[in-house]
């Protein structure tokens, strides 16, 4: 009983399906009754044909080979068993007591054998032994199975985990890491075991990773997070933002499952981590900051972080009793350039720009776009204004060489006007507004210069503003005048030209003149409207006195430096030439040798173009610019006007008349014609006849006068006889 029940308890565990394989149908069944007996599932096969069959139509998990049988031996089924079920295990049977056939059988794989004839209790047994040691095997490898299974399960969740998961020794050294960093930060998980984690930490955080894993406090419960910055491999440089999550490992909850793969078995661990890379949004972060804070084009600070930064330097400043400039840079020439390359000229022109002035600055000086063509520049701690000049001094040479705009060459200079602390106010809005003021008084006195603010300059910039909402006003309502001073032959005193001269009849002033008005024009650019109508006007008058008979007389009008340089100056200029239908060879245009001096090569392309139209082109001032003979020659030049203080010269300083000598004999040898301004007295004008200087333009002829007092003058014949009449 007791037996039978452990047989059906053993037939239950095992269920073993045993092919019994014997020539002799009486021994196989024989053989197939006890094991049935023992609780096997037993099945026949008389001979080894029929065993095959079985095979090919069964499971069986053991075979119990005869070796001996004809036609198809115990061999031959062992081959076909172990073709179509190479797990099911083979007992031999063997008649024969040689030791060859039977080790042979054992070579071949066969488990275990049984001698015939055989003890029942004998061949139960080794049945049983190999039977049950199949079914451990079987176990054995269903876990081993199981457990590859569920660890590529979780090397497929480490490892494509979206973060890097690692673990750390004691000593902080990589003990697991999964292939993630590769594809981040391009280190191999196994170079990287055995590493300090410092190893991949950016120099800049290391101090600040190493205190964070080493604080008292963490734990898988309370994890500690940090942002850091690790490396790329191989770069120093390159590295990426990180959210790294760390926290030690409860030796309770880690078990010895240390066959993890990536890099590193995570034996010794005792820390866990994973490092989230957040460099997009730190990124983005960083560009949102800066873009609230800088200027895109020239990447420069903007104005409200530059005014951030003036306000902290005058607090440091004041505690410090110290002093500090604020300068304000205006681009001369810019609109124009921007008006007529276009936008994206004028972005590059700024870049350029930005560059060059940065190269005149300290550490700690900071230089912002304030907007357009205007930065401010910060020079947080100057010992006096010597110091402030020589930077002034600096950025406007930084400027002076062309910039080349593709096959542009352009010319822009700076004008800045400077305010110290405390002295120009203690305010950041006060230091800014007075360099700003300082800057409209270099302006206003030509340009590419420096000024430092001084307390008369904020009485004249409220004028200033009046002035400048009155001239907009005076443009709308026709105020301005234009008055005609005559250019007189001095031997024939005979009218040859007529200047034109701008007047404006203020509503309550009275009859302004050009110095109390025409720099507000430039700098506002008025200038080109103001010019428009002046020269409408000339036109029309000259043109009527031109037509009456006086086929000759020439009009001089004069042009500012900013009308000539603007590219378009000759087409505009012909435009209104035309409109008044005036002769253009009865035209001179006066300008000054400073516009040459700007960019010679497209001034001389422009005059070129006007005197092939025939008009005639003069050069206002003569002897007071940059004086450079050799381009005379080399420009469609008709006339010097020998400036006003040389003629004031003559019997009163003897090396200023020798100029005149000079001017004059010069325009002889290069066959230009000469008009000595501003001569007033009887023994100047005598002096310049001996000359051979015979155009003559001064207060002895008479001032400027309007329109109705030249046609007088025109009725006669020679001015002096008018006069004397
Ligand atoms: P400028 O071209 O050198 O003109 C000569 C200036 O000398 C004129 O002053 C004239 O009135 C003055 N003048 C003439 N004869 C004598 C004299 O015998 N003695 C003295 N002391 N002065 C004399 P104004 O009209 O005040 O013009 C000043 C400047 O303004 C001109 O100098 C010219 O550069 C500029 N200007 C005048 N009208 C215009 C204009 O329509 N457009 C432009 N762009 N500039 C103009
Ligand atoms: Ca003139
Ligand atoms: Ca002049």
């Amino acid at each position: 009983m007791a037996s039978e029940r452990t047989n059906r308890h053993s037939s239950q565990r095992l269920a073993a399906r045993i092919l019994v394989v014997d020539d002799e149908p009486r021994l196989a069944s024989t053989l197939a009754t006890l094991l049935r007996s023992c609780g096997y599932d037993a099945t026949e096969a008389h001979g080894g044909r029929r065993a095959c069959e079985l095979i090919d139509t069964q499971r069986f998990d053991l075979a119990l080979l005869d070796l001996r049988m004809p036609e198809v031996d115990g061999f031959a089924v062992m081959t076909h068993l172990e073709n179509q079920q190479p797990a099911c295990g083979t007992i031999v049977i063997s008649g024969e007591s040689s030791f060859t056939t039977v080790s042979r059988a054992l070579r071949r794989g066969a488990l275990d054998y049984i001698r015939k004839p055989f003890d029942p209790e004998d061949l139960v047994a080794t049945v049983k032994g190999v039977a049950d040691k199949q079914s451990l095997l079987k176990a054995h490898e269903n876990i081993q199975g199981r457990l590859e299974k569920s660890e590529a399960l979780h090397r497929y969740i480490v490892n494509s985990s979206p973060d890097i998961v690692f673990m750390l020794d004691a000593d902080g050294r990589f003990c697991f890491i999964n292939s993630k960093i590769e594809s981040m930060l391009g280190y191999k998980p196994v170079e990287l075991c055995g590493q300090h984690f410092r190893h991949i930490l950016d120099d800049r955080d290391v101090a600040r990773g190493i205190y964070a894993l080493n604080a008292p406090d963490i734990s898988a419960d309370n994890p500690r997070t940090l942002e850091i910055r690790l490396k790329t491999r191989g770069s120093r440089r390159a590295t990426r933002h990180f959210e790294v999550t760390a926290f030690p490992i409860d030796p309770q909850t880690w078990m010895h499952n240390g066959n993890t793969q990536g890099g590193g078995s995570g034996q010794n661990a005792c820390y866990y981590g994973t490092a989230r890379d957040v460099t997009e949004r730190k990124e983005a972060e960083a560009f949102i900051n800066f873009q609230a804070y800088h200027d895109l084009l020239t990447r420069l600070p903007n104005r409200a972080l530059f005014k951030d930064r003036l306000e902290l330097a005058i607090t440091h400043a004041g505690r410090g009793s110290q002093k500090l400039a604020v300068m304000f840079l205006d681009l001369d020439r810019f609109k124009i350039i921007n008006d007529t390359l276009g936008h994206a000229m004028g972005d590059r022109l700024l870049q350029a720009v930005t560059q060059r002035l940065e190269s005149c600055l300290r550490k700690g000086d900071t230089l912002s776009r304030f907007g357009g063509d205007e930065f401010t520049l910060l020079l947080p701690s100057i010992h006096g204004h010597e110091d402030a000049s020589q930077i002034a001094r600096k950025l406007i040479k930084a400027l002076k060489a062309p910039f080349l705009l593709g096959e542009h060459e352009v010319f822009v200079g700076v004008s800045i006007g400077i305010a110290i602390y405390p002295e120009a106010g203690s305010s950041m809005d006060q230091l800014i507004q007075n360099a700003d003021i300082a800057m409209y008084h270099v302006k206003a006195k030509g340009k590419d210069s420096y000024r430092f603010f001084s307390e008369s300059m904020s009485i004249d910039s409220t004028n200033r503003l009046n002035l400048e909402r009155d001239l907009r006003l005076a443009l709308k309502r026709n105020e301005l005048r234009v008055f005609y001073q005559p250019q007189v032959c001095a031997s024939t005193n005979r009218i040859m030209g007529l200047e034109a001269l701008v007047r404006w009849q203020h509503p309550e002033r009275g009859l302004l003149y050009p110095r109390d008005f025409l720099g507000l024009a430039e700098e506002t650019q008025l200038i080109s409207q103001l010019s428009e109508q002046v020269l409408d006007q000339a036109c029309r008058d000259v043109g009527k006195w031109i037509r009456s008979g006086h086929r000759d007389l020439r009009l001089a009008v004069n042009l500012s430096p900013v009308e000539v340089e603007h590219p378009k100056f000759v087409e505009t200029l012909m435009k209104r030439v035309k409109a008044n239908r005036f002769p253009p060879g009865n035209l001179e245009i006066e300008i000054t040798e400073n516009v040459l001096m700007n960019d010679l090569d497209q001034i001389s392309q422009k005059l070129r173009e006007l005197a092939d139209m025939d008009v005639r082109i003069a050069i206002d001032d003569f002897g007071t610019g940059y004086s450079s003979l050799n381009y005379l020659h080399r420009l469609p030049i008709h006339t010097l006007k020998v400036d006003q203080s040389f003629v004031k010269a003559i019997h009163s300083g003897v090396d200023d008349a020798c100029i005149v000598n000079a001017i004059v004999a010069m325009a002889h040898g290069l066959k230009l014609e000469i008009v000595a301004e501003g001569v007033e007295t009887e023994s100047q004008l005598q002096y310049l006849r001996t000359l051979g200087c015979h155009q003559v333009q001064g207060f002895i002829y008479g001032p400027a006068q309007p329109a109705t007092d030249i046609s007088k003058l025109l009725a006669h014949t020679t001015v002096r006889t008018a006069l004397s009449g």
